[in-house]
């Protein structure tokens, strides 16, 4: 390592591509390095897992993204440790970069609260690769459980938040809507879906109005909740809840929660709320000169000094300020404080039916109109053409058809 480069990022998710997207602009060289070579889009995650889309219409080769760019180089690799005293990085390749500044993006992990089990049993949900391993065990499950003649066949999703009502909402809809037409004869009549959060709702981040809208349209589409249980333990047959039920479950999600990945734990930098990095009003890591944390993996305050969710508008306006900042930096210019702009959020329950409560004063729609805007947002939202004609494509045919035919391959566990 004798290089030292103007600008790494670690992490090439919502946050770290545009950075690297806007310092390119700016005419500053970066190194983006991450552990894949695509850029995954993890809101739509779910309808991978549920044969809705195609792993193509969420995965995007970095070097596509950077293809105009001279300005961005990419490097795949796993980065194992940070130093951030010398602005460094090592690989697991064993490789070594220093730069002036680093910016460290690199997410977050599934958080399993040290619940018995469940980091063993349950699948995640938050890249690519789990919801490929989540698809195929699915697909599985079911064509072992069409040659079987009796049996319930439970799906337990544990998590009530966004991810957790997307997805029971899709397996549901795959239950009510597609396996009549593709499975024998009964076998929906004995698939259950459960949903399960700790406290007594679903989508706890939102309004009642929209909580109590999400409650019935689960219910309505065949989700059967259970609600102000916390989880005690997985195992490989069965979930058990802190009052002694006892589901049986052939399958597992855990849709539960977030935390720092290992290699920020063990960075040095200071920890906060669910492990992740504290961070100051412009983004810089406390103590550490250069380093700048953002998106999933940041402890992030607006200007009132509000904690920001871990949402992807939050990454993305995390990543195009840290660039002005880092330009800033590097030309002898001021850091400004991260001014977040509240778009609200929304989620999706199934077909027709989502709720979104839009901006800072949280204007609420729900039903056709609040599941059109989440298509909308979600396909502008998609990184590159091809990704978001593919996804449009996708669900014209199902909300037509109910046509749920994407193949996925994938080793079932
Ligand atoms: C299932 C799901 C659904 C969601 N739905 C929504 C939604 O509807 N709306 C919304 O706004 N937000 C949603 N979110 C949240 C949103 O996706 C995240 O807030 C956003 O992706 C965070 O962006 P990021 O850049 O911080 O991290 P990520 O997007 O997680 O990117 C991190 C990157 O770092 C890389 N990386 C990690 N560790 C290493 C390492 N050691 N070495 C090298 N590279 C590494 C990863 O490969 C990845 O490319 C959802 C999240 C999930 C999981």
């Amino acid at each position: 390592m004798d290089e030292t480069l103007p600008v790494i990022v670690v992490g090439g998710g919502f946050a770290g591509v545009k950075t690297a997207t806007q310092l390119g602009r700016k005419g500053i060289d970066v190194l983006l390095i991450d552990k894949n070579n695509y850029h995954q889009f993890q809101p739509l995650l779910y309808q991978v897992a549920t044969a809705q889309i195609g792993v193509s219409e969420v995965a995007r080769p970095f070097r596509a993204i950077f293809r105009r760019s001279n300005r961005v180089r990419v490097v795949t690799a796993e980065v194992t440790a940070i130093d951030p005293a010398g602005r460094s990085v090592t690989t697991s390749d064993g490789a070594t970069y220093r730069a002036r500044i680093l910016v460290l993006a690199a997410g977050a992990v599934p958080n399993f609260f040290d619940t018995p089990g469940a980091e063993e049993f349950a699948h995640p949900l938050y890249s690519v690769i789990d919801a490929v391993s989540l698809g195929a065990n699915l697909t599985s499950l079911l064509d072992h459980a069409d040659k079987e003649t009796a049996g319930d066949v439970n799906i337990v999703v544990i998590g009530g938040g966004p991810t957790g009502v997307e997805t029971a909402g899709a397996i549901a809809e795959n239950v009510k809507f597609v396996l009549p037409s593709y499975f024998s004869s009964g076998l929906a009549a004995r698939c259950h879906v459960y949903l399960v959060d700790m406290v007594p709702t679903v989508l706890n981040a939102f309004s009642e109005k929209s909580q109590s809208y999400a409650r019935k349209r689960l219910v309505k589409v065949g989700v059967r909740l259970q609600l102000g249980v916390g989880v005690t333990e997985v195992s490989a047959d069965a979930v058990t809840l802190a009052d002694g039920t006892v589901l049986p479950s052939r399958i597992v999600v855990w849709a539960g929660g977030l935390k720092a990945g290992a290699v920020l734990a063990s960075s040095g930098l200071a920890h906060g709320r669910g492990g992740r990095i504290d961070v100051q009003p412009d983004l810089t890591a406390r103590d550490f000169e250069g380093v700048y944390v953002l998106g999933d993996a940041a402890n992030m305050t607006d200007t009132t000094g509000a904690h920001l969710p871990q949402l992807g508008s939050v990454a993305q306006q995390s990543g195009k300020w840290a660039a002005r900042n880092i330009h800033a930096d590097l030309t002898g210019g001021k850091r400004e404080p991260f001014r977040y702009f509240d778009k609200g959020y929304m989620a999706m329950i199934g077909r027709g039916a989502a709720v979104a409560e839009i901006g800072r004063k949280r204007v609420q729609i729900q039903g056709p109109l609040a599941f059109a805007a989440w298509l909308g947002v979600h396909a502008a939202l998609l990184s590159g053409g091809r990704q978001k004609i593919g996804a449009l494509i996708s669900w014209i045919e199902d909300f037509v058809s109910h046509e749920r035919s994407q193949v996925i391959v994938g080793p079932p566990e």
